[in-house]
């Protein structure tokens, strides 16, 4: 089966450096065994994104030879789309109205497993009708998990377990400005393009049991995951979209994507030597197992 890669960047900034790297390795994965890769983009929080950040990032990419063979309808225009898919999961009885206020959920409940945000106790799962009417503010949508253990076979990340009902809880599907929320569209946009392997950050491990999950729910087959470890610098500082001199638009003026495709790959494990080279040249030399599985540390001159 030919390989189905993906970009899903998000256009609120310019490319970081951290999303080149998953982005070189997304492509790497896919163009190196003969695939297709896919661009989407992001767009569901239209506060923060913009298309002229969205022409950036097509502009970056291009300039990094990270090339795309077809790119899918953005977020922002496809909330018919997750209705059908939101309507599903209501047809299954897998959904209830939440009306927990943001400063209840952090005090509340527990916090996660893994990622710093709460587990939901499932407050408002048992509302009676009466009870639901009483509120008078519209309610996000969650949906009922079940008691499972599901497991993620990482390709860089090994075996990641979570239980979503002891781990996460119910978790919102819909918010109550009736935005579709990331792992609902997330899921619903892989698996209609038929994407077969998911490389990105390893900052959304955690997302991959509630991806699985959905994925279920929706009659679609599991990707590949394979989650990408953090770039930080020598310093041991976790590089982040905060460190403005790490975006393309500065380093665009100072060096050709060559040389910061060799930095990276070098960093990485991929080459022996931070000698510039092309996203086609790193194909013909990429696999799996000689990336580093541990943090990625980078000095950029
Ligand atoms: N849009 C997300 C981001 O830019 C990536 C989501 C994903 O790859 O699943 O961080």
């Amino acid at each position: 089966m030919q390989p189905v890669g993906r970009f899903a960047p998000t256009p609120s900034g310019r490319m970081h450096l951290g999303n080149v790297f998953a982005g070189m390795i997304a492509w790497l994965s896919v163009k190196s065994r003969g695939g297709e890769m896919i661009l989407r983009m992001e767009d569901l929080d239209t506060q923060r994104t913009s298309d002229a950040l969205a022409q950036l990032l097509r502009e970056d990419l291009t300039w990094l030879g990270l090339t795309w063979d077809r790119e899918t309808e953005p977020q922002s225009k496809r909330s018919k789309v997750y209705d059908r898919y939101f309507e599903r999961l209501q047809e299954l009885d897998l959904l209830y109205p939440c009306y927990c206020t943001r400063s209840q959920l952090h005090s509340v409940n527990a916090p996660h497993l893994s990622d710093g945000t709460y587990v939901y106790a499932g407050t408002c799962r048992d509302l009676t009708e009466a009870q639901r009417a009483a509120f008078d503010r519209a309610p996000s949508w969650r949906v009922k998990v079940p008691d499972k253990l599901w497991t993620v076979q990482d390709l860089m990340q090994g075996t990641y377990r979570e239980n979503l009902l002891t781990d996460c809880g119910d978790f919102v599907v819909r918010r109550a400005d009736g935005v579709y929320v990331y792992q609902l569209a997330v899921t619903v946009d892989d698996g209609e393009a038929g994407v077969t392997e998911v490389v990105r950050g390893n900052d959304l491990l955690s997302s991959a049991p509630r991806q699985m999950y959905l994925q279920e729910l929706f009659g679609f087959s599991h990707p590949a995951y394979g989650h990408v470890p953090m770039l930080m610098s020598v310093d041991g500082r976790r590089l982040s979209k905060r460190d403005k001199d790490l975006d393309l638009g500065v380093l665009r003026q100072k060096m050709k994507p060559e040389q910061l495709l060799g930095i990276l790959a070098h960093a990485c494990g991929l080459t022996e030597k931070p000698e510039a080279v092309s996203a086609k040249e790193l194909a013909t030399v990429f696999s799996w197992d000689k990336i580093k599985k541990e943090d990625i540390y980078l000095t950029l001159t």
